[in-house]
């Protein structure tokens, strides 16, 4: 199915048969059909195109922190936005305010970093989240007061059913808690915007070191995971919830809901995708019963089924 693809895409960006473990903060999943991490946007551009005119499907991921793979992995093509194509600077915009430009698959670590050395203010609070800026912007990503949706000013997205590119601006992202509108979009996220005040370089590496100890003591961040399972209910936080209801430690192969934090669900060693998909299960019926409070996943399981 695939035979030509060589012909058309550089052979240095394409993997066959690859075990999306390898691509995710949970360690699981099997393996992608064919995988394709472009490194600039003429690649993308190209791997796009290859795909809508076969009729390949495609799934795009970052760096694979909110995803949960499927077992049987997935038939067809994951593009891969990473590192080549997460260029970032800085563009100042008066003697208040300065812009980070940064590409999709840059790291909100490294944008975090760059705002500090520039002394902008704003994303300390990204520090810690271990995604791209195109999984954060899509997600709205959050934590400690802060959410991408404060800054995002702008962003830039190829239609991939056109592989033209556009912009949005402002209200267009329709940004509410762990929601963009480009979650019902056919789109790849390909850049954002951020636009940042400046401030005192010392108060923010403080907060930085704040932040991160306060992550190091809280979560589980020795084990492989995707971050919080489930969404925080209107009604108070998931994983207060989840203690509540007696649930703890609860595990199922290698599984579990972390006794650090038990908003985590942890891969404490050959977790399938079907165990965590379990725990979940298993966790969100047990709340409902108990307290009445539906909770929604934040993870995205990706995957033949
Ligand atoms: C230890 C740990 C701590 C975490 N802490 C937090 C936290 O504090 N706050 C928080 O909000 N999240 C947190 N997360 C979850 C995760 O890091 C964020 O949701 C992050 O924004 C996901 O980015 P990603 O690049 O890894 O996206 P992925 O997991 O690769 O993808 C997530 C979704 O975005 C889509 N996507 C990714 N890139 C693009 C793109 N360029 N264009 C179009 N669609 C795209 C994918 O298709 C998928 O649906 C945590 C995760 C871990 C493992």
């Amino acid at each position: 199915m695939y035979k030509d693809i060589e012909k058309i895409l550089s052979p240095d960006i394409i993997r066959y048969d690859e075990p999306l473990k390898a691509h995710c903060t949970f360690k699981i999943g099997g393996a992608a059909d064919i995988l394709v991490t472009p490194k600039n946007i003429g690649q993308l551009k190209e791997t796009v195109s290859y795909a809508r005119e076969r009729g390949i499907r495609t799934v795009i991921i970052g760096n694979g922190s909110n995803v949960l793979f499927s077992d049987k992995g997935v038939r067809g093509m994951v593009i891969e936005i990473g590192p080549g194509l997460g260029g970032a600077e800085v563009h100042s915009a008066d003697c208040e305010y300065a812009v980070i430009r940064a590409g999709a698959g840059a790291l909100l670590s490294r944008i975090s970093s760059l705002a500090r050395d520039g002394s902008l203010t704003g994303l300390e609070f990204a520090c810690g989240i271990p995604g791209s800026v195109g999984g954060a912007v899509l997600m709205n990503a959050g934590a400690y007061d802060g959410e991408i949706s404060m800054y995002v000013t702008e962003s830039s997205y190829l239609d991939t059913d056109t592989s033209e590119i556009h912009t949005k601006k402002g209200d267009e992202h329709a940004f509410s808690y762990r929601y963009s509108s480009y979650q019902n979009e056919n789109v790849i996220i390909l850049s954002a915007d951020f636009k940042l005040k400046r401030g005192d370089k010392d108060g923010i590496c403080e907060k930085m070191r704040l932040l991160t100890e306060k992550r190091k003591s809280k979560q589980p961040l020795e084990f492989p995971s995707a971050g919080s399972a489930f969404k925080r209910p209107a009604d108070g936080y998931a994983a207060k919830l989840i203690e509540e209801c007696g649930l703890k430690g609860y595990t199922a192969g290698g599984a579990q809901v972390s006794d650090k934090h038990c908003g985590f669900i942890i891969n404490r060693g050959g977790a399938s995708c079907d165990d965590v998909l379990h725990v979940i299960e298993y966790v969100q019926n047990t709340v409902f019963r108990l307290t009445g409070t539906v909770l929604e996943p934040e993870i995205r399981v990706i995957g033949e089924r």
